[in-house]
């Protein structure tokens, strides 16, 4: 194994039931690398990334998280101990104030004091900008602000590679960017990084390489400076066209 390479997925595949929503996947992930997925609405880039913490099965093939291998015993604990997941909807828990969301898992999983914990759920708030809003409840705050605990609360975990389903796509366009700055800010530092988002944007920031997907399969993959310029296939320049 590539010592640098710190997700490796190889042929795979997974259905539900009849309907084959991956095939033959391939895709290898660099230390420090960050990957913009797109595709259009069904083409399966939620079960794909999904896949990568273990929060769905495959059928065939393997992925391999920083040397673990999924199948192996142990190994969905062991690779989302490393990996972080923003989802669209944010999924923060309703009934816990801000803090508390990001205190959770450092005390439970980690083992930190509340006194620790909340020195790291605060550093955490002031990188997303949000100090303010520690003691409130999620319900009280924007989606932006809610998608920045959401991340937040993610880096508590101190994870190696972050994985983002279409963070931006339910809030309000003035929110956007908001949350698009703070995961700039993260690729920068270094974080490993896979995205699925529309944002071009973004993905001509930040992204060292684009994955196109279209019906369940990796279609095209290039630097944005290629995609952008060039397509190589008629379905990623007219997926292209359509959201441009
Ligand atoms: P994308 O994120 O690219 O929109 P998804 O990975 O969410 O695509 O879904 C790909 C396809 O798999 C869609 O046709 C979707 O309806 C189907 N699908 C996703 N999750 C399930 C599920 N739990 N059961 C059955 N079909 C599903
Ligand atoms: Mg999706």
């Amino acid at each position: 194994m590539n010592a640098d390479r710190v997700i490796e997925i190889r042929s795979l595949n997974k259905s539900f039931g009849d309907f084959q929503v991956l095939t033959n996947v391939d895709l290898n992930v660099s230390l420090g690398e960050r990957i913009v997925i797109c595709g259009p609405s069904g083409s399966g880039k939620s079960t794909l990334i999904r896949c990568v913490n273990g929060l769905e099965q495959y059928d065939s093939g393997g992925i391999t998280v920083d040397g673990i291998s999924l199948s192996a015993p142990g190994g969905v604990d062991r690779v989302r101990a490393e990996v972080g997941m923003v989802f669209q909807q944010f999924n923060l828990f309703p009934h816990l104030t801000v803090i508390e969301n990001l205190t959770l898992g450092p005390m439970k999983a980690r083992g930190l004091s509340r006194k620790d914990a909340d020195a790291l759920a605060m550093e955490y708030l002031e990188r997303v900008k949000i100090p303010e809003q520690a003691q409130k409840r999620p319900r009280d705050l924007s989606g932006g602000q809610q998608q920045r605990v959401a991340i937040a609360r993610s880096l508590c975990m101190a994870p190696k590679i972050m994985l983002f389903d279409e963070p931006t796509s339910a809030l309000d366009p003035e929110m956007i960017s908001e949350v698009l700055d703070v995961m700039v800010e993260l690729a920068r530092d270094g974080m490993t990084m896979l995205v699925v988002t529309h944002e071009m944007g973004f993905a001509r920031k930040v992204a060292d390489r684009m994955v196109f997907m279209d019906g369940g399969e990796i279609v095209e993959t290039g630097t944005p400076a290629e995609v952008f310029e060039a397509p190589k296939t008629q379905r990623f320049k007219s997926f292209l066209d359509k959201i441009l």
